[in-house]
């Protein structure tokens, strides 16, 4: 239980940063410099505000010089990744398999980063793809090492199929949805998020991932146009369904995809 604890401050500090990355990236600035300061007043943030969570709730959602609300943004991330971190120490235990904990923490941290950027600013940040797809292969890469005989290139090889075929399949898709209702259904920024998923959860994964991504996009919009919050041809960013889709498969992918594979062989 303690552990876990550890695990929820250690994600909620994570998070703490990740809210920096997903207001600057997007936006071409520094993630280092300079350093945290109110978006309003440009002021500097005491240390004190920088505590996850706790600084929101103590300040009330207002900055402590200008009194300009705070985005509720900010301890929202901090606590799904929190909570995320906790979910990685349980699903992958750093004390079996050290290598999977610490890799997945980094893929949810990505996943994260990539759901609120999208979210908020249209943009899927080239920083979090292109480093996800090197980290992504380089991991697969080495989990192989483990296995003797051909069976060590057997992980790297999925990861790179995955590459070209999760960003290949949303190109086509893209394709066809330009040719169907004649606008730009998907951004270069999905692509390469697709390569990226690909590299990380290998070809199976990447495919669930897109399928899951389609699935929760498509019952999400229908929610929002029956509730008519938005119209038919408004734009709505597909990054987050994909993010979601990819986190899910991470934690599920093995037992979805062989639930899956027993239906089949019914
Ligand atoms: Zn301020």
């Amino acid at each position: 239980m303690l552990n876990l604890i550890f695990f929820f401050i250690l994600g909620a500090a994570f998070g703490s940063f990740l809210n920096v990355c997903i207001h600057r990236l997007p936006r071409g600035e520094s993630i280092f410099y300079p350093p945290s300061h109110c978006p309003n007043c440009k002021k500097k943030l005491r240390l004190i505000d920088l505590v996850p969570i706790i600084s929101y709730l103590f300040l009330r959602g207002k900055c402590c010089h200008c009194k300009s609300p705070i985005s509720f943004r900010y301890p929202l991330v901090e606590i799904i990744t929190g909570l995320s971190f906790v979910l990685v120490a349980v699903a992958f235990p750093p004390q079996k398999n050290l290598l999977d904990f610490m890799f997945s923490l980094l893929f949810v941290f990505f996943m994260i980063m990539v759901f609120f950027s999208d979210l908020e600013t249209q943009v899927v940040p080239d920083a979090a793809t292109f480093g996800g797809i090197v980290f992504g292969l380089t991991f697969n890469f080495i989990r192989g090492l483990n296995s003797s005989g051909e069976a060590i290139f057997a992980p790297f090889l999925s990861a790179f199929s995955g590459m070209i075929l999760g960003s290949s399949l949303l190109f086509l898709i893209g394709w066809l949805g330009k040719i169907v209702f004649k606008k730009d259904a998907m951004g270069e920024g999905d692509l390469y998020l697709g390569a990226f998923l690909g590299a990380y959860l290998g070809w199976q994964g990447v495919l669930l991932s897109i399928f899951l991504a389609y699935l929760l996009a498509g019952v999400f919009c229908v929610g929002l146009l029956l509730m008519r919050k938005v119209k038919m041809e408004e734009y709505i960013p597909f990054g987050p369904a994909l993010a979601l889709g990819g986190f899910i498969t991470l934690f599920f992918g093995p037992q979805i995809i062989a639930w899956y594979v027993s239906i089949l062989a019914l």
